[in-house]
């Protein structure tokens, strides 16, 4: 490559400087690089009501972390002597613009499965020819074993961006900028800041604790504990690229070899990392991976369209605490545990209202930090018993699995403070209170807090006689299951 070369730096989702090859190659040999990030109108959605099917539109807090993250970004590079150049629209349309105007030999950036990443690539990779970075990235990128492969050198300083044209930078913009507020509900913000220096901060504070690491077993966990949870909250930082997973990987390796025993995939913390990847492999080899229809690997189930229930569900107000608590956490937090998240989709799904798995699927999508295209759709496949796991028998009570962890109540408490006087006896399932009890703990039932919008008993059974029905038909049908045949079921 010629020393006199321009490269662009393209930020998607690797929004770090550590192990970043794509980063390392767009620095060497070049006399400028220009470290892009393109804000794409299509990811933004600042209508809090709004859950658009199918949709990646992120809500708050995921929009803050990303925000968060970039301002971190633009300090780490300007600490290298170089800075984040910001650009609005769409992302195809500005980069081949930016490509021009700043006479670029050398385009780099992250290869990402996602569909939508993948047609974005299509287009900016001029009629088929891969850009020259692109190969490159993807030899380093995508070794198969990460335990041996190495990290990216660490840059000690970038070369600065060179003219930039007629291209409209800015800085990083605020929340207000892109049309975001700060609802009423945001009176707790949640504690998951972005960036990768908060990434690393986070990493070093996990693996220290070597016992915790060779011992992580999942799904071991306590999902109630709120004020040290108990698995790494790393998602929201592997999910925006702020830490690298062959970074993560390698340093779970280091205590691993350090220690006499230490527990195995799936279930230890290394497991948790091959979920996804195993999630990412699938995704990326399955058309339709997000819907029903068309997806040959998903059970063709007549799931009851049903937006009373929907709402209920989304708004934590099902009457059940477990499942309202833990769904006022994934709205004030963006992040739950995974038993947590298990709860409440088996809840909407095959455990008790069995609304379609696409709904759950697109309030998650929209309201997590981590919300990640093929994590999220294995693991609401996962969890409805649409595909992976097919025990449809074993249901999560929404009222007896979180009193085994948590008998007092205090998560309950704390997310749903209306419940926060009810005596422990109760909290689990207050309209059994009697209703001196309720007065006195200033919360009555159907008046403060809803009554259950459903009897647990009768619903998860119900569930389970549909879906056995369900199962045969796919049986009977070998997978092919026509609409008209789902029709009737329903
Ligand atoms: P840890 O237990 O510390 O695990 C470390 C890392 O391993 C995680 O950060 C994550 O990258 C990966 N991991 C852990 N569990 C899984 C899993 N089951 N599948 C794939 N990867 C896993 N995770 C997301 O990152 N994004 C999502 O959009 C998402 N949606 C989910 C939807 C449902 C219905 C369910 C049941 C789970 C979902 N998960 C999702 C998986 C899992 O719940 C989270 O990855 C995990 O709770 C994140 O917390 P952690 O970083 O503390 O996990």
């Amino acid at each position: 490559m010629d020393p006199g070369s321009n490269s662009l730096m393209w930020f998607r989702k690797g929004l770090r400087i550590h192990d970043n090859p794509a980063l390392e190659y767009a620095a060497k040999d070049s006399k400028h690089v220009y470290p892009v990030f393109v804000i794409d109108p299509r990811y933004m959605e600042p209508d809090p009501t709004a859950f658009s099917p199918g949709s990646a539109r992120a809500g708050l807090n995921r929009i803050r972390f990303l925000l968060e993250s970039l301002t971190d970004l633009d300090k780490s590079l300007k600490n290298l002597g170089s800075r984040l150049l910001v650009l609005k629209g769409e992302p195809s349309e500005i980069v081949i613009h930016c490509l021009k105007e700043w006479n670029i030999n050398k385009l780099c950036f992250e290869f990402d499965t996602e569909p939508y990443y993948q047609a974005l690539d299509d287009k900016i990779k001029n009629g088929g020819t891969p850009p020259l970075s692109y190969q490159s990235f993807i030899k380093v990128a995508g070794q198969p074993s990460w335990s041996s492969s190495c990290l990216s050198t660490s840059l000690s300083c970038l070369p600065p961006p060179g003219n930039l044209g007629s291209c409209t930078i800015s800085e990083v913009p605020s929340l207000n900028d892109l049309g975001y507020e700060e609802s009423e509900e945001q009176d707790e913000r949640t504690p998951i800041r972005g960036g990768e220096s908060e990434a690393l901060r986070r990493l070093s504070e996990s693996i220290a604790d070597k016992d915790w690491v060779a011992n992580f077993e999942k799904p071991k966990g306590d999902p109630s504990a709120f004020l040290k949870p108990a698995t790494t909250v790393l998602s929201p930082y592997l999910k925006f690229g702020c830490l690298s997973p062959r970074y993560f990987y390698q340093c779970i390796q280091e205590v691993q070899k350090n220690v006499k025993r230490h527990t195995s995939p799936p279930v230890s913390l290394l497991g948790q990392l091959l979920w996804r990847d195993f999630f990412y492999t699938v995704a990326f080899g399955t058309p339709n991976f997000d819907k029903m229809r068309g997806n040959r690997i998903c059970k063709q189930i007549p799931w009851d369209s049903n937006d009373e229930l929907l709402a209920a569900w989304r708004d934590a107000r099902t009457g059940f605490p477990w499942i309202d608590a833990i769904m006022v956490q994934l709205r004030k937090w963006g992040w739950m545990h995974h038993l947590a998240r298990h709860c409440v989709a088996c809840f909407l799904t095959r455990g008790d209202l069995y609304v379609h798995w696409e709904k759950g699927r697109d309030v998650f999508e929209r309201l997590l930090v981590d919300s990640d295209w093929a994590i999220n759709n294995g693991n609401w496949l996962w969890l409805s018993c649409s595909s992976f796991f097919y025990q449809y028998n074993r249901i999560y009570s929404p009222i007896s699995f979180g009193k085994k962890y948590d008998p007092n109540g205090n998560y309950i408490r704390h997310f749903l403070p209306v419940l926060k006087d009810m005596p422990k006896e109760y909290i689990y399932e207050p309209w059994c209170a009697p209703l001196s009890i309720q007065t006195k703990a200033k919360c009555i039932i159907g008046k403060d807090y809803p009554k259950p919008v459903v009897s647990h008993d009768s619903a998860s059974k119900e569930c389970r006689r549909r879906l056995a029905e369900a199962y045969e038909l796919n049986k009977k049908q070998n997978g092919t299951v026509s609409e008209e045949d789902l029709k009737k079921l329903r």
